[in-house]
């Protein structure tokens, strides 16, 4: 408030003495506050859907964003739309813009999520949603934060598509944005009647599972340095089926931000060469292959994931580190995340599931392979020890094995692997955010 009140003494002074020194031209100081309009790019949006509704031309929303091709606005894009002209100024009486103009404020160095919740007579859980904050509230000074339009009237201010989805959409949700190569796209869809639903991104498909009245998909953003998913605009193509009607498919911009990753060289010593031969990998992976590719409809994990031991020293290799083999291309990566602990640590289930591999592999050494349905699946390499056997039904906390040093490992630790229907994720997400 101190911080506001300065500003506008300061404008007063700079007016006055402007107003001295061009003493004809002396104007009133415009004490104008110039409140931005912030619209949030939707599912199903267009630039020029924005645009009637506003009642400003895609070019004026164009040029106000620099936003140089009209087709890459992207779900989750912060548009700011500028006042509309007096020509199209009428075109906005039809429109009810209330629920969608929400404001933007910069988070200052002293600033709370709870002070600025106080300030705006809004919660902070309607902070968190609407700026898909991490479920701490975590805020740092220079982010921008939307302040829901309605956030008085302690409802969501969350935009809507400017456009009605077409029918039986009736909403779809892209969560937890940003995203990042490595992590996990969620996707709701509430549809007016049940359908099939399918959706396609960066070359995968992605099955739905239902949960109530809604529908969940999960996609793994791939990560790899070759064949993974590169920064930038992908797009996401839902398609719902009913009976006896033709297919229904809205496709929406994704916005897919570099994971930053490191490099590593690895050495290998002279006995364990032979297991980076690609005909030994690639059959290792085709085995699994068949285990982790199959959507399973039923979910057994709820809430955040555990680390899979009680303590580590650190995390000897983190999710995506580029890999060099003995001097070669960075062209592979890690899939997991690496602890370094000394062997025969107890490795327990991060979440519920079912035991679908335990058994000796070549390159991933003794393997443990848990279903947790709805396409999702973990993997622990390089045990010593297996403490389950294969469909066994496994609670959160439950030990699995012992760690080891087994298969194409450079000294003990246990690999933690997350995939999504058989694309590697980064596993610590799980134990941060909650899916869904
Ligand atoms: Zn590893």
């Amino acid at each position: 408030m101190r911080r506001r009140l300065s500003i506008f003494v300061l404008c007063g002074l700079v007016a006055f003495s402007i107003g001295l020194l061009h003493p004809g031209g002396w104007q009133p100081a415009a004490a104008q506050e110039t409140v931005e309009t912030i619209y949030v790019v939707q599912a199903g949006d267009t630039l020029a859907s924005i645009a009637l509704r506003y009642g400003v031309t895609t070019v004026e929303i164009a040029t106000a964003n620099r936003v140089i091709n009209p087709n890459l606005i992207y779900v989750g894009l912060k548009l700011i739309i500028p006042a509309p002209s007096v020509a199209s100024a009428t075109v906005t009486s039809a429109s009810d813009p209330a629920s969608v103009v929400n404001r933007l404020h910069t988070v200052q160095a002293d600033e709370t999520l709870f002070g600025l919740a106080l300030q705006y007579g809004t919660t902070t859980r309607l902070l968190i949603e609407t700026n898909q904050l991490d479920r701490t509230g975590f805020i740092v000074a220079g982010q921008e934060l939307i302040i829901p339009a309605d956030a008085r009237s302690n409802r969501a201010g969350v935009a809507q598509p400017t456009t009605p989805l077409p029918a039986p959409f009736t909403h779809i949700e892209i969560g937890q944005l940003p995203l990042y190569q490595g992590s996990v796209m969620e996707v709701t869809v509430r549809t007016s009647q049940p359908v099939s639903l399918t959706a396609q991104f960066g070359g995968w498909s992605m099955p739905f599972a239902q949960d109530g009245d809604h529908y969940i998909g999960l996609v793994g953003v791939g990560a790899h340095p070759v064949s993974g998913v590169a920064p930038g605009l992908h797009n996401l193509v839902i398609t719902a089926t009913q009976e006896h009607a033709s297919p229904t498919r809205v496709a929406a911009n994704v916005e897919i931000r570099p994971g930053h990753y490191n490099s590593e060289y690895i050495r290998l010593s002279a006995d364990r060469q032979q297991l980076l031969d690609p005909a030994l990998v690639a059959a290792e992976r085709e085995k699994l292959n068949a285990t982790w590719s199959v959507f399973n409809p039923q979910r057994y994990w709820s809430g955040p994931f555990r680390v899979p031991v009680d303590q580590f020293i650190r995390i000897s290799s983190p999710f995506g580190t580029r890999r060099s083999y003995d001097g070669g291309p960075f062209s592979s990566y890690h899939e997991g995340t690496d602890f370094a602990i000394p062997g025969g640590t107890p490795v327990y289930a991060p979440a519920d599931g079912v035991v679908m591999v335990a058994e000796p592999l070549a390159v991933r050494g003794n393997a443990v392979v848990l279903d947790h349905g709805w396409g999702l699946y973990s993997g622990y390499w390089h045990l010593s020890e297996f403490k389950v056997t294969p469909g066994q039904v496994v609670k959160q906390g439950d030990l699995l094995a012992l760690s080891g040093n087994t298969g194409l490992s450079t000294g003990a630790h246990l690999h933690w692997d997350m995939r999504v229907l058989g694309v590697n994720v980064d596993p610590m997400q799980f134990t941060r955010q909650v899916f869904p």
